[in-house]
């Protein structure tokens, strides 16, 4: 992925309390270096720094603070090894404004039934020292991860990369631009949007900008690079003859080339990490950029169509969750079904805009005519995607809040070829089943657009939530419908409760 997020790391704390002695704390220390040791071996997507152990109230909130200041902090894991008296811990928590993950774990894995005495007890004392560190965070109405199981076991491995991968793109969006070029599709609702309120909640701000300065980029391509780039795309895919030097529509691979090199030079002068285009504002561009934002998402851009920002938004977030992934992640709409009753199944696809990182095999570049937007024949990608679990995911605005919406689904190989059809496609199964996900999906207000992937689970979008603070939502192995409008309406309760008054 071109555009990666920046470095970034978690640090790792360990409560105590000068109780014990030096000889304890030192212990304590080591045991600590250890345990980050190991998590650091254990192939977490994130390097672990640990960090001295903890023992007064000035330090914790001294090294809270840091943390919270430190560019390059996503977050912080606290374990308490021995006991440490909470209260110490209330000024620092308070102050602490990076995610928490709250490690419950023990040093010694096992009990040693012939030599235990009193120096093991207290010592390994996470076992009520954890409850009483758990207790203030849930006095402080702190939103943390809480994973428990001893330090090497692979579980605790798993749930702590996942909330590390939330990080990462939690840290990726404070401060992120995104570009939208033009406006809405006209009368949409969905695309629509708060931009003060998600700039408040999630930290990146969205942006208008004329189409006309983006073509002005696109109008300084020199023929230079512009050969450069489509002896670049014939390497690189199957392509159609038309599209080939000497073919019928060679002319329109240059101008895609022209209208990538233009993008390409507006986002990264502006610093965006993502945009939008809508195919009712394109004056001075020749085609709808099909082939040109598929290349551009491939490279880690976020992306929705018909000025959908808040899609965008969601798709860098999951390239960033996915950095280390190799299934890629992808603007998606629910685009049409097969209706075969038991073996239902949901057609995704778009205009143009599917991102080749899902691709399966090598994807072919082809030409064909768009009947919308009235441009010439627009040049795309067309490729299917390969079977698996896999996630659709949406953030909703809902007029005061905002809601992340997520349906595990089965992916599936298409059953016959599909030769007619000129654009990137990818079929799934709904889970629980079609009847039960679509009706859950559309009580909830979730948005024809999501971001598709097959990189990361919903736990770590359940992760990405909670940082972010906003209502999360998922349609998966156990849902019912009467269960998920119960859920909806408690959630609507709760969010009221705690965020009606626009604290944030
Ligand atoms: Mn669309």
């Amino acid at each position: 992925m071109k555009l990666a997020p920046s470095p970034s790391n978690i640090w790792f704390f360990t409560g105590s309390q000068h109780l014990y002695g030096g000889d304890t704390l030192r212990k304590v220390a080591d045991h600590s270096q250890t345990i980050v040791n190991g998590l650091n071996d254990g192939g977490l997507p994130l390097p672990v720094v640990a960090k001295p152990v903890l023992t007064t109230p000035d330090a914790i909130h001294t090294a809270l603070t840091e943390a919270s200041a430190d560019p390059e902090c996503a977050g912080v894991i606290c374990w308490m090894h021995t006991f440490s008296p909470a209260k110490m811990w209330i000024r620092g928590l308070k102050a602490l404004t990076r995610p928490l993950l709250h490690l419950h774990t023990q040093f010694n894995r096992d009990l040693p039934w012939a030599s235990i005495d009193m120096d093991f007890m207290n010592l390994n004392q996470s076992a009520h020292g954890d409850r009483e560190f758990g207790f203030m965070c849930s006095r402080l109405r702190l939103d943390r991860k809480v994973v428990a199981g001893h330090w090497e076991d692979a579980a605790v491995h798993s749930a702590v990369a996942d909330w590390m991968r939330a990080a990462r793109a939690w840290r990726d969006g404070q401060g992120a631009r995104f570009a939208r070029f033009g406006d809405n599709m006209r009368q949409v609702a969905v695309t629509e949007g708060d931009k003060v309120a998600a700039e408040t909640r999630f930290g990146y701000s969205v942006n208008g900008y004329g189409v006309g300065d983006l073509v002005a980029k696109v109008n300084a391509a020199s023929d230079k690079e512009i050969d450069a780039l489509a002896a670049e795309y014939l390497g690189t895919y199957e392509t159609v003859p038309a599209l080939r030097p000497g073919g019928d529509a060679h002319a329109a691979l240059r101008e895609a080339a022209r209208i990538e090199l233009g993008m390409r030079a507006f986002l990264d002068e502006g610093g965006f990490k993502g945009f939008t285009t809508t195919f009712e504002d394109l004056h001075g561009l020749a085609q709808l950029p099909g082939l040109p934002v598929q290349r551009l998402m491939a490279d880690g851009y976020g992306f929705g169509a018909e000025g959908d920002w808040k899609t965008a938004a969601l798709v860098r977030a999951l390239k960033v969750m996915a950095a280390d992934r190799p299934e890629g992640v992808a603007f998606m709409e629910d685009y049409t079904y097969h209706l075969e009753t038991g073996a239902e199944k949901v057609l995704g696809s778009h205009m143009l805009e599917i991102c080749p990182s899902i691709a399966k095999g090598k994807p072919r570049l082809e030409i064909h005519p768009l009947g919308i937007g009235g441009k010439a024949d627009p040049v795309r990608l067309v490729f299917d995607c390969p079977a698996g679990p896999a996630l659709n995911a949406s953030v909703v605005d809902l007029g005061n809040r905002f809601r992340l919406l997520v349906n595990t689904v089965d992916a599936v190989e298409p059953e016959q070829d599909l030769p007619n059809l000129p654009v990137a496609r990818t079929l799934w199964k709904p889970q629980p089943d079609f009847a039960t996900a679509t009706a859950a999906w559309i009580l909830a207000g979730g948005a024809h657009h999501t971001a598709y992937t097959r990189a990361v689970g919903a736990a770590c979008l359940e992760d990405f939530a909670e940082m972010a603070g906003i209502e999360y939502l998922l349609i998966g192995p156990d849902t019912t419908v009467s269960g998920i409008k119960r859920e909806i309406r408690w959630n609507d309760l709760y969010h009221h409760l705690a965020h009606g008054l626009g604290h944030t």
